[in-house]
């Protein structure tokens, strides 16, 4: 394709672009595909001459574009939505064709400085200290692809952290704690790094967050058995139910256990320290006490097409005493003086995608305040949604909170008639598999999903895409309504 033919290609993209965004609501949300129909219709090899750009595009419209699960979609509540802006697809856009893979300063200067400076912005905008910032010197973010990734460096680089200080302790000793509701990522991790992951159980009586006295008396007993936790995932928002750790208790237990390193995730919800109301409750003031790293995912709730997790930590050469490891081909006079960052030192990869570009569009397009109006709209329909669920009219069916409402995010069930008190919790997630199913069934018109707390099978209601407004919860509230009804209607046969 020759630059006449991009023009053209390029144009006719974005007309099928707004095109496909103009008719979005009118796609079901869910691909409505069986397994194996894309493999059936494709050949199974490349063609050996070029074809003209037209046929592929017209295949993609054709063939792809129907398999397709449309997370942008207003009336997608499942998993946590992704809201794409279209600043962000532009940020992309100009990413690709530069296409630099900016490993360090001088492979593009702009690269690493936007980075920086786009880094220490989010970081004010979230409220983070000044430790954290780039300009500290001392501290400083970097964009990763994901919280997984995040994570896994940062516990890399606890890991280093802890060897250096204790060379004779051998590998087995090392433990990550984690609890029962943090991200599969942290056992992952462990898993990854040959290490022992605990999660420490996390009970409904304390909304599923980590408390400071669990963690003392699982710290004591690993004490006794001679096992050294060096590293510890605390959550903000937790996946199934938004669950938040108290990490100003976990702090203080932790002022006793200096060489942990203290990883607070909050892939989904920490966009939502942009708004300063909600920052107590998100446990800021005690991040910037104790959390030795920090991350959130501009890509889940962040408007900001994925990939663009961000990771912040208090000391860089935590990280880059653990990750650079430089050969003469990859030595620059810059890199040497230290007058620059080398991100390549900050995370596991070598090359890395210029996601700061977008994130920058982001935020300039909408700025602080279209930010946090567009948090603040979200936890206001999660909000309206909840209330639905607890109308006093609500006889039945009658519907459960099974947590508090955690910002966007509404976890809840349906309950049968009667006294449930002589109901085995068994019983009861049968009538609301039961119900699940149902409305699985009506997946061209609303996508949620289902996840288990302890014993208890409850339904999620995550709100966030961008075009969500109250008459798609109204819509929802009205399916949801309808197929408990049905539910139980076939229950009670
Ligand atoms: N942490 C939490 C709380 C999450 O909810 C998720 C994903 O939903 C992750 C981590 C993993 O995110 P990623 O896909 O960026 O690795």
């Amino acid at each position: 394709m020759d630059i006449k033919k991009f023009r053209e290609a390029g144009y006719a993209a974005i007309d099928k672009i707004c095109d496909y965004y103009g008719s979005l609501e009118t796609k079901p949300v869910i691909a409505q595909v069986e397994p194996g129909w894309l493999s059936k219709a494709l050949p199974t090899e490349a063609p050996q001459k070029g074809e003209p750009f037209e046929r592929v595009e017209e295949d993609f419209q054709k063939l792809i574009l129907p398999g397709i699960t449309h997370w942008q979609h207003p009336s997608f509540f499942a998993y946590f939505p992704s809201p794409v802006t279209f600043e962000g697809i532009l940020g992309d856009l100009y990413s690709s064709s530069l296409s630099n893979p900016g490993f360090n300063w001088i492979c593009s200067p702009a690269c690493t400085e936007l980075e920086s400076v786009v880094m220490d912005w989010a970081a004010k905008l979230f409220g983070l200290q000044e430790e954290f910032h780039v300009a500290s010197g001392k501290g400083g973010g970097v964009i990763m692809s994901t919280a997984s990734e995040a994570a896994l460096t940062a516990l890399v680089a606890a890991r280093s952290r802890f060897q250096t200080k204790y060379p004779d302790v051998p590998l087995e000793k090392l433990v990550i704690y984690g609890t029962t509701q943090t991200h599969i990522m942290g056992k992952k991790a462990a898993a990854i790094l040959g290490l022992q992951f605990r999660p420490l159980k996390v009970i409904k009586g304390d909304n599923y967050s980590l408390r400071g006295k669990v963690l003392k008396k699982a710290l004591e007993e690993d004490q006794r058995k001679g096992l050294k936790p060096f590293g510890l995932i605390a959550t903000i928002g937790t996946t199934s139910s938004g669950a938040i750790d108290n990490v100003e208790e976990i702090g203080q237990i932790l002022r006793d256990y200096p060489d942990i390193w203290l990883h607070v995730d909050a892939a989904w919800a920490g966009v939502v320290l942009s708004c300063p109301e909600y920052r107590d409750v998100a446990q800021l003031p005690a991040i910037n006490k104790y959390a030795t790293s920090f991350c959130t995912n501009f890509h889940k709730w962040g408007l900001v097409n994925f990939d663009a997790s961000t990771l912040w930590v208090r000391e860089r050469t935590d990280l880059t005493n653990a990750l650079d490891l430089t050969p003469e081909y990859l030595r620059t006079k810059h890199g040497d003086s230290g007058a620059v960052i080398d991100y390549r030192n900050w995370q596991l990869p070598l090359g890395r995608k210029f996601r700061a570009l977008k994130i920058w569009f982001v935020l300039r397009g909408f700025g602080v305040e279209g930010f946090q109006a567009h948090i603040r709209k979200g936890i206001k329909l999660a909000q309206l949604f909840a209330d639905h669920l607890q109308l006093p009219s609500n006889v039945s069916p009658r519907f459960e909170l099974v947590t508090p409402v955690s910002f966007s995010l509404v976890v809840f069930r349906l309950l049968p008639p009667g006294d449930r008190s002589e109901m085995a919790t068994e019983e009861i997630n049968e009538l609301n598999k039961a119900y699940f199913a149902r409305l699985s069934a009506r997946s061209d018109s609303i996508f949620l999903v289902q996840t288990l707390l302890d014993d208890i099978f409850c339904i999620r209601f995550a709100v966030g895409a961008e075009r969500t407004g109250p008459e798609h919860i109204g819509g929802a509230w009205k399916i949801i309504k309808e197929e408990a009804e049905g539910a139980l209607e076939e229950w009670s046969k």
